[in-house]
This record gives structure tokens, sequence and C-alpha cells, in this order.
């Protein structure tokens, strides 16, 4: 019983209703996409490996007695037992994988994201379980980029930050007096050695020629803060830096194969420079769909969570050009290798 089909497929939700229907065919369409048809054992990485069917033809007993429809196999070199769960961001979840599964397509497929209270409401599932399935999603989108490295001879990195949360209009009286207090010695949005009173400060870098993005919170925006930043995620030396006219990137820019900025304080966004076009537009485009997401979708993120978030608009936007399919069977191949338990999590 094959779950999916061998010509190239177009998963769209009905798609995932009729093949992924019940707990085997939702282990069956994960074994499908995680493997491709090369089943391994995620303790020793051996192919050596072969599936143990269930006594009955149907359902397994478990060590509580209860029959569950997990599918089972072997490793013949370890002898260890595993599924496709095993070590992925599902692995020991009580809930379904069938809907493990929708909710990963979801995240994958809405532009502005998903809120835990949707997830909530259209599985029947608690709060704290959306919750904590959502941050476990981006945990997986988190992992898949965190090795590759921006940049390259002939890429162009546009680099920006900017501050997010605090919004006035959304504090209690007490908290908001303090903050305008705050805000009379430091003008709203004014760049500074660091974020303002009860914003987190985060930079992203755009790779324009990739089309990837990483964004970073980072504990302020002086110059050494951001060159730590940039260093970890950029091959300087042979990238070409964008960025405003912010004093903070002139050190870094010299690190850079060359370094043109545009004067924000101007309200110049876009300029030409020897016929090729200079701007850090995309940073700003990225920014404003973060913060509209932010604001509409989530309402509140706490600061301590905030970098998992910035990990699924990374992941969205460094995928924007791929299709649902393949966003989403990409995020299924990332999800080995990250578990995380409510504890932790909550406590961040
Ligand atoms: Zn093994």
């Amino acid at each position: 019983m094959g779950c999916v089909d061998e010509k190239p497929i177009n998963i769209t939700m009905p798609y995932l209703m009729d093949k992924v229907r019940d707990e085997p065919s939702a282990y069956l369409f994960l074994e499908k996409m995680r493997w491709q048809g090369r089943p391994f054992c995620p303790h020793c990485h051996g192919e050596n490996v072969v599936y143990l069917n269930p006594l009955n033809g149907h359902s397994r007993l478990t060590r509580t007695g209860n029959t569950s429809q997990r599918r089972v196999w072997k490793c013949r070199d370890c002898v260890k037992q595993f599924s496709v769960l095993t070590g992925t961001i599902f692995h020991g979840s009580k809930i379904a994988v069938r809907t493990w599964i929708f909710v990963v397509f979801e995240m994958c497929t809405s532009k502005n994201g998903v809120a835990a209270r949707e997830i909530e409401r259209k599985y029947g599932i608690t709060n704290k379980t959306a919750w904590h399935m959502l941050h476990r999603i981006r945990e997986a989108m988190k992992n898949g980029g965190v090795d590759e490295m921006l940049g390259g001879p002939g890429h162009v990195i546009v680099a920006d930050e900017t501050f997010i949360g605090g919004s006035l209009k959304r504090m209690n009286a007490g908290t908001r007096r303090k903050a305008e207090a705050v805000q009379k010695v430091i003008p709203h949005g004014a760049k500074l050695g660091g974020p303002s009173w009860n914003k987190v400060a985060v930079l992203s870098l755009i790779d324009t020629t990739t089309g990837q993005v990483r964004s970073k919170v980072v504990a302020d925006v002086t110059g050494a803060t951001l060159r730590k930043a940039v260093a970890e995620q950029v091959h300087m030396e042979s990238s070409i830096l964008h960025t405003d006219e912010a004093k903070a990137y002139r050190a870094i820019g010299r690190e850079f194969a060359a370094h043109e900025t545009v004067n924000h304080a101007e309200d110049i966004y876009v300029r030409k420079l020897a016929g090729k076009i200079v701007t850090s537009n995309q940073a700003e485009n990225f920014f404003s769909q973060l913060k509209r997401s932010l604001d509409g979708t989530h309402h509140h993120v706490s600061k301590k969570h905030l970098f998992r978030y910035l990990a699924e608009f990374d992941y969205r936007y460094s995928t924007r050009d791929e299709s649902d399919t393949s966003r989403f069977v990409r995020l299924l191949g990332m999800v080995a290798g990250v578990r995380l338990s409510y504890r932790p999590l909550a406590a961040g």
C-alpha cells in the first residue's frame, strides 16, 4: 500500500486529508517523505533495517497496555527499534501523528504564520499543547539554516536592524507612563547604542543573491555586537555589504569586499552606483511583514521566545519562491535532531 504517488505531487490540504486518513497512513506518509524509499536507523544510521509486523497485523500493545498503531522498525546492526518519529520533533508527543502533519503543513503554507489559538480551536487540543507544537516546529525551522553561511563571491548582503515590541497602545497605564518617560529621553525609533526601553533589537541579514535571510536578536546595535553577529553568519571578505548610513556598520563594512550605503536620514532608500542598484529595501519589506504578522497573528511575543518566531519568518522568507509542497517536504526533512520538551521550553 503506497500512500504517495510516484509522480511529482502537489500537496494540498484536500490531498493530505485523503492520503493521511489515520495513524498508520500518517506513519507511511512520513516514512515516504523523510526516508524517500531508503529507511535508515536513527541510532547508528545503518540501512540494514527491517519492518516489524505487529502480531495481529495492525496494532501492537504498548507498555501501558494500550494498543498503538505505531509502525516499528528494527535495525539489524545495532539491534535497536525505532519509528519514523524517533529523534524528531514528533518523538514522544501524545498528539496524533496525523495532527502533527496537518499543523506542519499549515505552518509552511500560511503567509503570516498560524496562532496557537487557531490550532487549539481547529484541532480540539489545549492551548498549551498547540503552543508547544508550534514552537517545536519553529525549532525545526531554525535547525534548517544555522549551518549555512550567507554570502560568497559577488553576493550582496543587506544588513539592517529593527526594534520589536513595546507598543504603547497595548501597555497598561503604569507601564505606559514608564515607557513614555524613557521615550522623552530616547526618541522613538532613534538608532542608539542599545534598544530603547522594553524593545528588542533584531538584526536581519539578507543574501539578495540567494534570497536567504537570517535574523537574530541582538543585545544592542553597537558596532562590536553587530560585527560579531554578522561574522557568524556571513562570508564577509568575499561579499558586498549594503546598509543604511548607521555608524555601527562603518568598521564592519571594511571587512567586506565592498560596502555601499543609502542615506535613510535623507529619505533615500534606493540609489544607483555604477549602474547597480544600492538599496536596503529588502530588509524594510522583511521587517514590515514580520511586524504585521507579530501584531496581527501572534499579538504578544515574549522576548525570550522571539528568536523562534524569527526562525519561522526566516524560513518562510528564504523559501518564498518555492511551492507549498516543496517548503513542506523540505521541513519534514528538517525535523530530526530537534526535540524540545515543554519544561525547558516554557522556562526559556
Ligand atoms: Zn542501528
